[in-house]
């Protein structure tokens, strides 16, 4: 302390300024290993939209005890989120609350497809190389259960993503699914890839409470987050 004190202050500033410069550097260092710089800098990566089914005043498909697929669909699509932005990618949600994208309009019908085409075209805003859309399934079948993907058939790269998602899913699920061709409007975008995950089923008591527990939402979200980092290989 003495000696620092000693020298002359010009150059006692300049230590300073060093001093200051390795502590910067430092901390970077640990911090960019972590991930915090990444997320905190925003975003290099592609822009993954991430669109969690229903919300507001359509609450999806629900379960024996009343849950709803719109608050399963969101807590998942959360997660899933946090892991992208963790992982340096530039997110997009369609909704981050419990509101529908087109508000219901009495007398006016056709609310479920403005509603779908809101979310499409907020995808293309943001110049998204994916939109996920997240969704939760119901069957009169009381036994079916299971995450499945569903691709477009018409869409290699939404094929590929769809069964490196259903892949990481398996390793989370109790028994492993298939990706399958799906029909449903949000993929069925040309120029949009798109792939839909039916998260599970509703209607199958112990999967609806399986989808319920934060552990079991928070698994299927990195699950997914690692199926779309592994296809767009960041
Ligand atoms: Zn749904």
């Amino acid at each position: 302390m003495l000696i620092i004190l000693l020298l002359p202050p010009g150059f006692r500033r300049f230590l300073f300024v060093l001093g200051g410069l390795a502590l910067i550097l430092l901390l970077t260092g640990i911090f960019s290993s972590s991930g915090l710089i990444k997320s905190l800098m925003g975003a290099s990566g592609p822009v993954v939209v991430i669109d969690p089914g229903h919300g507001g005043v359509d609450g999806g498909t629900s379960g024996q005890d009343g849950t709803l697929e719109k608050e399963i669909n969101l807590a998942i699509a959360l997660r899933i989120r946090d892991h992208l932005r963790t992982g340096g990618a530039n997110v997009v949600m369609t909704r981050t609350a419990d509101t529908d994208l087109s508000p219901f309009v009495p007398g006016k019908t056709g609310r479920h497809r403005r509603d779908l085409t809101a979310r499409i075209e907020k995808a293309r805003k943001a110049g998204a190389v994916c939109l996920i859309s997240i969704h939760c399934d119901w069957s009169k079948d009381k036994k079916r259960r299971g995450a499945v993907v569903f691709y477009n058939p018409r869409n290699n790269t939404s094929k590929e993503l769809a069964c490196l998602i259903q892949e990481e899913l398996n390793k989370v699920q109790p028994a492993p699914q298939k990706a399958a061709p799906g029909n449903f409007f949000i993929l069925n975008q040309s120029g949009l890839t798109a792939v839909l995950v039916e998260a599970g089923f509703l209607s199958h008591p112990e999967e609806a409470q399986l989808l319920r527990t934060p552990d079991y939402q928070s698994r299927q979200a990195r699950a997914i987050a690692n199926g779309i980092r592994r296809y767009y290989r960041w």
